[in-house]
């Protein structure tokens, strides 16, 4: 068994995010996570994982990025209060604010939720992990 193959949990997530995060498979690195840039696609190109193997299973990612949108807007919310916003025009900035933030973050909940799920699969030695 390779090295590789060896990692538990914890290593393979610290393995998975970067790759996650450039929008790459966290299994090899290479194949293409999604289709579109808010689509994944079903399984990696290179390496054949599979992204989505249930019915529900990105659940999880739309938890992710509600509870970081939150803490994102909590933040921005003292920070219009100590600067002095008034209640229109701090609710117009933060509602764009979030908006925004929600858009740009939802592929990087997907891209992330990917990674624990697979990280998982590897530290419960699943057969259908291949580790690299
Ligand atoms: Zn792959």
């Amino acid at each position: 068994m390779n090295e590789a193959k060896q990692r538990g949990g914890w290593q393979t997530f610290r393995v998975s995010i970067p790759r996650v995060l450039r929008r790459r498979c966290p299994q090899c690195g290479d194949g293409a996570l999604f289709r579109t840039r808010f689509e994944l696609q079903e399984a990696c190109a290179d390496c054949g994982l599979v992204y989505r193997r249930e019915q529900g299973s990105m659940t999880g990612s739309m938890y992710l990025c509600a509870a970081v949108t939150e803490i994102v807007a909590a933040i921005l919310a003292v920070g219009m209060f100590l600067a002095g916003l008034g209640l229109y025009a701090g609710l117009i900035v933060g509602l764009l604010s979030i908006t925004i933030f929600c858009f740009w973050f939802l592929p990087y909940s997907k891209g992330i939720w990917v990674a624990v799920e697979y990280s998982t699969d590897v530290g419960n030695r699943e057969d259908w992990v291949d580790p690299r």
